[in-house]
């Protein structure tokens, strides 16, 4: 994770946190955008979306929902935790919690989001989005469906979604479709069938999706890269797996050196030169095992 070892031909020269061109996907699948859309949304749709953002006015009472108000438990009990996290940003006291209160109400009572109505609640409860309710969870099991099956009612739902990461893009898709099905609405861009883009020639799509990353060459030189995005060279082209590690403990590096005696760890816990890497995949790299901290 974030960072890989790979061996490349010796001459092997990409830039250095230039991501290799076999992992993206040529320009030429590059599409046109649909005049008509943004997202691939219908205008329906797409009044939805801004709805479910607060882009536009959204009342609670249209979704059957109430308020919040700033007195509520979620909303103090949330003003202050921000207060206790960031004091310099907020201030402290009363004052300040009622301020931050009145904020976050006013925030949250401006988007769909977190004002659901039960028919928007059962529909993600159909699509699987609502596990922390409709489900349990333990390290031995994983995830456990409620026997007998539980759907939580809109109040609790607009609660938890508070708290944490709330609702995800794909509830978002999942509630807006739902609601345009309910209306009798299209979710969909007529224009570009929901792709939110037009063929530049026919056949342009299924040749895009037919594309496969190329890996770089392979050979006998030592590379590290990072995978955290799609794939670059991060250190020079060594001969020997030693000489990577050397780089690696280099203090010149600044705060991106890793301690000789854990570059030394890395490589008896993940260099064993014979029959680990596999050429042209490289493998997952022991540095996080041995607590380096990838900038
Ligand atoms: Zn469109």
């Amino acid at each position: 994770m974030g960072r890989q070892i790979r061996r490349v031909p010796l001459d092997f020269d990409w830039p250095l946190n230039k991501a290799w061109h076999g992992f993206l996907l040529p320009d030429r699948f590059d599409e046109n955008p649909c005049p008509d859309c943004e997202r691939g949304h219908s205008p329906h749709a797409e009044s939805l979306y801004t709805l479910w953002y607060g882009r536009r006015p959204f009342d609670p009472a249209s979704t059957g929902s109430t308020p919040w108000l700033p007195e509520a438990p979620a909303i103090r009990d949330l003003a202050e935790r921000h207060i206790v996290d960031a004091p310099d940003h907020y201030g402290s006291g009363e004052i300040a919690i009622a301020c931050e209160a009145r904020r976050l109400a006013d925030f949250f009572n401006a988007r769909w989001s977190h004002h659901l109505s039960q028919d928007d609640v059962n529909a993600l409860a159909t699509a699987d989005r609502l596990h922390d309710f409709t489900h349990t969870w333990s390290p031995e099991n994983g995830w456990q469906k409620l026997d007998p099956p539980v759907t939580p009612t809109a109040a609790r739902v607009n609660k938890w979604s508070l708290h944490g990461f709330g609702h995800d893009a794909i509830n978002a898709a999942v509630v807006i479709r739902a609601r345009c099905e309910r209306e009798g609405a299209d979710d969909t861009c007529r224009t570009c069938q929901g792709h939110a883009g037009i063929e530049a020639y026919p056949g342009q799509r299924a040749e895009a999706e037919q594309w496969e990353p190329t890996d770089p060459p392979t050979g006998e030189g030592w590379q590290l890269w990072e995978t955290v995005s799609e794939g670059s060279p991060i250190s020079p082209v060594c001969t020997t797996a030693d000489e990577l590690a050397a780089w690696m403990s280099d203090p010149a590096r600044g705060d991106r050196w890793i301690p000789t005696e854990a570059a030394r760890e890395f490589i008896d816990v993940g260099w064993a030169p014979t029959g680990v890497v596999s050429p042209g995949r490289g493998y997952s790299s022991g540095v996080e095992a041995i607590g380096w901290k990838p900038q």
